[in-house]
Order: structure tokens, then C-alpha cells, then sequence
């Protein structure tokens, strides 16, 4: 193996982050690669544990009954509590494979899916694969989310080590700029499931997006549904940077609406968000909600939902089962995505970079 220590980026506190050195991950298994991580994506959730004291506050509020308790069984008993290894969106490059690999090839550019699956289980086979039932116990399997969602670490690190990597490891199309699909691996699939396939059962459907908490997640969102012929699509937010680029991808920037819409994405990640995008939905509307809603009650406005007919998709994504179309999509269109990173930085000014208030923080180095 060429790396004996590596580097690896730690969230130490809240707004704390430091390089720490562990040991260099090896191939274990026969099936295993091990990969380079060259561009990292900061994931919208991160924003979470860095800029809030949400571990303590977490763990006040479960013991009040004020946040469901199921937190725990996503990432841990005490969630975000640093020191841990944060980060699982990237584009890296294949450094080593395992006897049993056979597609992934090393030095091949490939996007790393945040969550780890084998891709043969009966979850992963239904595309659920961030619950694949191989690697994932109690909690999430995942790169970035601490120790209590397996010995993964994170991806802002010199070397990573991927299981099931022929399943997992999905090859940056060449003709795409890897910045491009820099969030492939999470926000941007996070962004598809919300708006692809709902256009696929509703072409020309309208379209509502409420920005501003998962920040980036809403962008690409606004910017896929233009892209997929959605009729029109409306991105509210207060913040009036990333009206500007949701109105570059040719969304409405709104900051109040009072329309009904076939579609709805809630991405402002409070519960009255999704009040309200669940009030926006004309009859037989789809709202996908993308964002964290820690309280133990949200007042999810059922009797309305009764009388329009609404449908409520909510949960993790499962950026794995929707990359290939995702990437496909990218080569073909060449859709700007690199356009929501607000601050690229280079990859040594990660600990500064990563803790930046910005909607979307993209790290880079050269590849090898
Ligand atoms: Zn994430
Ligand atoms: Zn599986």
C-alpha cells in the first residue's frame, strides 16, 4: 500500500475542525478498493453539528421527549459528538483494488455514494441501498457520521477504503468535470429523488422548492426540475445569494407564494416548512421533504393532506440506486451543478474552508 499514515479531517467541536492522522486503510477484503478522494463536497447535513451545539441538545431533547428518540438509531446514541471523522461526498480516484475486482479499475475518477451497500441484499436490490441490510445494523453505514455508522471514516482523507467496490463505485463519465458532480454522491442524488421522478409521473408538472436549510439540496433541485420540463418551477428563500443562482438555472425566485403546486420540495429543513409545503400542494400533489425534523411531533397537517389528495416521501436517499441515471443525465445535458458551490477551496484550507457559512463548500486538489 502506497500510504502508511494518512490525513483526515476532523470535526473537533462545534466550528472546530483539525487534520488528524490515522492509519492508512488497507484492502481487507477481496472485494475492496481503496480510493483517493480529490474533490469533497461539504453535505448540507454538516452544516448541522458544525454551526449548531447540536450534540448536547440532541441528547437534552431526547431525554425531554422534544426529539424522537429514533436519532440515536440514525447515527448513534450520542449524535455528531466530536471528535469524529466528517465528510462523505466525493470524487476520488482508484488507488488500489482487491483480487475480486473486476469493473473498477485503478486510477479510474469515480463518485463514492455516502452510504456503503452491497448491492445484492434485498434492500439494495429494491434501490434502497443506503438500508442495505448487509452493512447497516442499528444505525446508518455511512462515510462521515462517526464511529457509530461503522469503521468507514470520512471522505475528506487521503485514501478511503470502499467495500463491494464494483457495485459501489460508479465512474465519472469522461467528458464531465469532476467538480461538476462533485455532490453526486450525496445532495445532488438527494435532489434528484425529489424532483426526477416525480416529473417522470407528472411531465410538465409545476413545481414549488422552499429553500434555505438543506441549502444546496434546493438548488439543485430548482435547477433539475428546469432541466426535467417542469412547466415552471418557484425556489423561495430569504437569502437572496442563492435566489440569484436558483433564477440562473431558470426557476422563479419567490419569497412568498400563495399558488398550488403538483410538486413541492421542502427543503428549508424546519418543521413549518413542511407545514407549508404540504399547505402548497394542489389535489394529488407530491411533496418530498429532504431536510432533518428532529421533534418528536412536527403537526403534520393530515386533514389537509386528506383533502388534496397528498403524498409525503420522506426519508434518507439512496444516491447509489440513482447515480448512473444522475450521471447519465449530467454527460447528456451538460447541467452546471458546479454553479451552487458558493466557496471552492483548496483542499489544505479544509479545516477553515469547512466550517465556512456558505450554502455549499467544495474542496479540490489535483488528482494524482
Ligand atoms: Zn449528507
Ligand atoms: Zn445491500
Amino acid at each position: 500500500m502506497m500510504f502508511r499514515r494518512v490525513r483526515e479531517l476532523h470535526l473537533i467541536g462545534r466550528g472546530r475542525l483539525a487534520w488528524r492522522e490515522r492509519e492508512a486503510p488497507t484492502v481487507q477484503d477481496p472485494g475492496d478498493a481503496i480510493v483517493r478522494p480529490f474533490i469533497a463536497g461539504r453535505c448540507d447535513g454538516d452544516t448541522l453539528p458544525i454551526h449548531r451545539p447540536v450534540s448536547r441538545a440532541l441528547q437534552a431533547g431526547v431525554a425531554l421527549g422534544v426529539i424522537d428518540p429514533v436519532v440515536g438509531c440514525i447515527c448513534g446514541s450520542v449524535p455528531f459528538k466530536g471528535p469524529f471523522a466528517i465528510g462523505h461526498e466525493c470524487v476520488a480516484q482508484v488507488v488500489a483494488v482487491g483480487a475480486a475486482v473486476e469493473r473498477v479499475r485503478v486510477g479510474e475518477t469515480v463518485v463514492v455514494p455516502w452510504a456503503v451497500s452491497c448491492g445484492s441484499c434485498s434492500q439494495c436490490l429494491r434501490g434502497l441501498t443506503s438500508k442495505c441490510s448487509t452493512t447497516t445494523s442499528r444505525t446508518l453505514a455511512a462515510y462521515g457520521f462517526g464511529a457509530a455508522s461503522g469503521p468507514w471514516g470520512g471522505v475528506v482523507a487521503d485514501a478511503v477504503r470502499v467495500p463491494f467496490a464494483d457495485h459501489m463505485l460508479v465512474p465519472v463519465p469522461a467528458g464531465v468535470p469532476p467538480l461538476r458532480v462533485a455532490a453526486a454522491g450525496d445532495n445532488l442524488a438527494d435532489a434528484w429523488r425529489s424532483v426526477v421522478p416525480p416529473l417522470g409521473e407528472r411531465p410538465g408538472a409545476s413545481v414549488l422548492v422552499i429553500g434555505g436549510g438543506a441549502a444546496s439540496i434546493g438548488l439543485y433541485a430548482a435547477g433539475l426540475a428546469v432541466a426535467h420540463e417542469a412547466a415552471f418551477v418557484d425556489y423561495v428563500d430569504g437569502d437572496p445569494g442563492r435566489r440569484l443562482i436558483a433564477e440562473s438555472f431558470g426557476a422563479r425566485p419567490m419569497t412568498a407564494t400563495s399558488a398550488a403546486y403538483d410538486i413541492v420540495v421542502e427543503a428549508s429543513s424546519r418543521a413549518a416548512g413542511l407545514r407549508r409545503a404540504i399547505r402548497s400542494l394542489a389535489p394529488g400533489g407530491i411533496c418530498t421533504a429532504v431536510g432533518f425534523y428532529l421533534a418528536a411531533g412536527t403537526r403534520v397537517p393530515l386533514m389537509r393532506m386528506y383533502a388534496t389528495d397528498a403524498t409525503l416521501r420522506i426519508g434518507v436517499s439512496h444516491a447509489r440506486a440513482a447515480l448512473p441515471d444522475l450521471l447519465a443525465f449530467v454527460e447528456r445535458t451538460g447541467f452546471a451543478a458546479e454553479r451552487v458551490a458558493t466557496l471552492t477551496a483548496g483542499w489544505d484550507d479544509a479545516p477553515r474552508a469547512y466550517a465556512a457559512r456558505t450554502t455549499k463548500v467544495v474542496l479540490q486538489r489535483d488528482p494524482l
